[in-house]
């Protein structure tokens, strides 16, 4: 197979990591026989300086033209006290809506490597592995009305959260799709009791549900999902909901994992001329001021990046499970950085990167 993949290494650790993540794509690759095209644009802090703006039309056109983009994070200091609008983080925003990606994907996985740095209690994590799900596009984020009207007592701040059935159902299949490959279970999670757009989300995942005899549903409320992530994770396999609620429980979600600098995201839109699945792959960190251009930075999000955009993308499901292999393989070893604890003296950002690509 031919992989045509756009980088954006943008900011900060942003670079360090998405170094050597492409590091490992191409080891992945070359073993796996397949051919790698790869391009790189500006995004963020440096497409500022470079540009005058966050988000280049060239990285607009580089994108659309790529069949998966892999991002390392963006955000510099200097630009923290300037009008969102202006600010690197607006990149983000472009680069999603003109790549239409509409789901966010958050593996979550309890290795047992780490389940030292994990805040719950072993028992309770070991053998977490679900993807949760986000609706990227809709929701409450986007909705009309929005604003700020009025003055005084009578002051009133606004937002709509508003769905429509081609929206939920088209979230739907994807988490579907998702769980056919692992342990065949959907959690719908929604405020059915309270919210009309969680009713018509209910009632829309009990239609596109049966197109899937093979997948188990259940609809969980958003408050006992927020409580059962922490009290029983291991139960959860695809998790799939809102925009807002996703927001919010993908954080939660996060921390089960243990260090921030382990957790790849993923973004999906529609299915491309080519076969492939338009994707862009993050590490769920941002470009971590305090430790960039000090090789100290975890790249094993963004290496899960990869792995997620091999299966994802181009569904190379035994390469994306290579990538898995050689990450655990090195977490074993011990030969990891300093925010993953290590007994040792920590391995650096590029020495994690070698480490996993000998793996492969
Ligand atoms: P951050 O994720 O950059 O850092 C939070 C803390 O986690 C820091 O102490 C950092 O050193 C540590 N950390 C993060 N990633 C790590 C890694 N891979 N290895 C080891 N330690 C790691 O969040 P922040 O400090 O709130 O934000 C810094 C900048 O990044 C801001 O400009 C913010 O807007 C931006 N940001 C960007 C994204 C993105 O690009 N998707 C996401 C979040 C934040």
């Amino acid at each position: 197979m031919q992989l045509n993949v756009l980088t954006l290494p943008g900011d900060g650790i942003g670079t360090e990591v998405t170094r050597e993540a492409v590091k490992v794509l191409e080891e992945v690759v070359s073993k796996f026989g397949h051919g790698l095209k790869l391009s790189e644009g500006l995004l963020g802090g440096i497409a500022i300086h470079k540009t005058g703006g966050p988000f280049p039309d060239e990285t607009a056109r580089l994108a659309l033209d790529a069949d998966a983009t892999l991002m390392g994070a963006v955000g510099l200091p200097e630009f923290d006290n300037v009008p969102p609008e202006k600010r690197p983080e607006k990149g983000l925003l472009g680069i999603r809506k003109v790549l239409g990606v509409y789901a966010n994907l958050r593996p979550v996985k309890a290795y047992p490597a780490l389940i030292e740095s994990s805040p719950l209690k072993n028992h309770i994590v070991e053998g977490v592995d679900m993807i949760i799900v986000r609706e990227l596009n809709g929701g409450i984020y986007y909705g009309q009305p929005r604003g700020i009207q009025g003055s005084g007592d009578e002051e009133r701040g606004t937002n709509t959260m508003t769905y429509t059935r081609a929206e939920i159902a088209r979230i739907t299949r994807m988490a579907f799709h998702l769980a056919r490959n692992r342990k065949k279970k959907v959690t719908s999670v929604d405020k059915s009791n309270v919210l009309e757009t969680s009713q018509l989300w209910r009632k829309v995942v009990n239609e596109v549900a049966p197109e899937f005899p093979d997948v188990e549903l259940e609809h969980l409320l958003v408050d006992n999902c927020a409580m059962q992530l922490i009290l029983r994770p291991k139960q959860f396999d695809v998790v799939v909901m809102e925009n807002m609620f996703g927001d919010i429980l993908s954080d939660e979600g996060a921390v089960l994992a243990g260090s921030i600098g382990m957790l790849p995201s993923a973004s999906i839109g529609e299915k491309k001329a080519s076969g492939a699945w338009v994707g862009l792959y993050e590490p769920v960190h941002g470009s971590a001021p305090d430790i960039a251009g000090q090789n100290k930075a975890n790249p094993l999000g963004a290496i899960g990046s990869v792995a997620a955009m091999l299966e994802y993308s181009f569904g190379l499901v035994n390469e994306a499970a290579a990538v898995n292999r050689a990450v655990e393989e090195v977490l074993n070893s011990g030969n990891v950085t300093a925010d993953l604890k290590p007994k040792n003296t920590p391995a650096t950002c590029s020495q994690v990167g070698d480490a996993v690509a000998n793996a492969i």
